[in-house]
């Protein structure tokens, strides 16, 4: 029955792993370094609003007046230069993908991504039907001469990057790169797809400033959230464009779901006027980055000489290689089992190979110093094991 009632990509649509994996990570007696979540214990309550009945009635699909300005103001000192009119508030940022995704992409579509990449924003190309083909990156992010090879062999539609503290890889890029890549899209007019939640979890002096930001004539999209730094059950994020997309983006979002949650969207604003916003973000740096270095303490102490990573400079991600022949999908399992929970890398490939498959993604994010530290000596268990077989 199904077969007949179905789509063929609905029926082939695939779950989400992390989606799935959160089940677990809300057991209590679960260690979670799996998911992408903020600290609870470092989101600030909630501010008090006066005229709340204001988000009582629908409102523009465009969102509301105030934090459209609020939000140009912030990709202004990012270095994006926009007027209230191009910022999109959406469901979130993943619905900003999905959107932008709507709009461009389709069966005859290629899209290049990182490699590894997002794998929401890989559900949500496939689901469009559009082809994706990553591209070679490092520690610095994607390698420009391989983006050129991959724009003149495949004619890509767009290009997806996540240059700050990337999910998985935790990578940020270098000026440099920053530079060469939107002089190269400018050369050959591709979309480019900037998606930048992570921008203020910052614990390095890194250059951040967006790639949109030295572009002259390609397209662009640039997206950013309020879930990493405020709270995301509010799902309130945004997407800015060139002019020449806005119309699009606003007819399509009319057609997803009308508007934005007023109710979130006013609760963000009201934190923003009040500026407290400054303050906590260095709250959160500060906290952040402890638990980043106690992840790396933990790691060097067990696992020093098996696995490898780079210090993320900022973000909520390590992204650790495995020793050769231990398969993360094994190393999930035999973890679960001792009520440790981590994340395969596998799925954040859009086009795997067999080396895909010796990566683990660790979030250091919501977890104490302490729980981190038994977590990875609870992996490392695992790890000899597995290397002992
Ligand atoms: N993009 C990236 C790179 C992410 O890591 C996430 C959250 N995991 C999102 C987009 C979506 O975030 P949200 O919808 O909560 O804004």
């Amino acid at each position: 029955m199904l077969s007949k009632l179905l789509t063929p990509k609905a029926q082939k649509m695939e779950s989400s792993l992390v989606r799935e994996l959160l089940h677990y990570s809300q057991q209590p007696d679960i260690l979670s370094l799996a998911g992408g979540l903020p600290d609870e214990k470092y989101m600030p309550s909630y501010p008090a609003i006066e005229a709340l009945e204001v988000s009582q009635q629908y409102g523009p699909s465009e969102g509301e007046g105030r934090l459209r300005h609020q939000i140009a103001e912030i990709v202004k000192e990012r270095g994006v230069a926009v007027e209230d009119n191009q910022v999109l508030v959406t469901n979130g940022s993943q619905q900003a993908l999905d959107l932008v995704s709507r709009i461009v992409l389709d069966e005859n579509s290629i899209i290049l991504t990182e490699q590894p990449t997002y794998l929401a924003a890989i559900q949500v190309f496939e689901l469009q039907g559009a082809q994706i083909k990553d591209v070679r990156s490092d520690e610095f992010g994607l390698v420009p001469d391989a983006l050129r090879r991959a724009i003149e062999e495949y004619q890509p539609k767009a290009v997806y990057l996540i240059p700050n503290f990337q999910n998985p890889a935790g990578h940020c890029y270098s000026k440099r790169r920053r530079v060469e890549i939107a002089a190269l899209l400018d050369e050959k007019g591709v979309l480019l797809i900037e998606d930048d939640p992570y921008f203020d979890l910052c614990y390095e002096d890194v250059d951040r400033t967006p790639i949109t930001h030295y572009l002259e004539t390609a397209p662009w999209v640039y997206m950013g959230s309020f879930s990493k730094v405020l709270w995301p059950g509010m799902r309130t994020g945004y997407v800015v464009s060139c002019e020449a997309l806005v119309p699009y983006l606003v007819k399509i979002k009319q057609a997803a779901d009308l508007h934005t949650n007023r109710l979130g969207q006013l609760m963000i604003s009201e934190y923003l006027v009040s500026g407290a916003y400054p303050e906590h973000i260095k709250k959160l740096r500060r906290v952040y980055a402890q638990k980043r270095d106690a992840m790396a303490r933990a790691i060097d102490v067990n696992l020093s000489g098996l696995v490898s990573y780079s210090l993320p400079a900022g973000g909520m991600f390590f992204w650790v290689k495995l020793p050769s022949g231990v398969f993360s999908d094994r190393v999930l399992r035999q973890a679960l089992e001792r009520k440790v929970l981590v994340l395969p890398g596998l799925p954040f490939f859009a086009n795997a190979s067999e080396l895909s498959d010796g990566y683990l993604r660790l979030s250091f994010a919501r977890v104490s110093e302490e729980d981190v530290s038994n977590a990875i000596s609870i992996l490392a268990d695992v790890i000899k094991e597995i290397m002992d077989e």
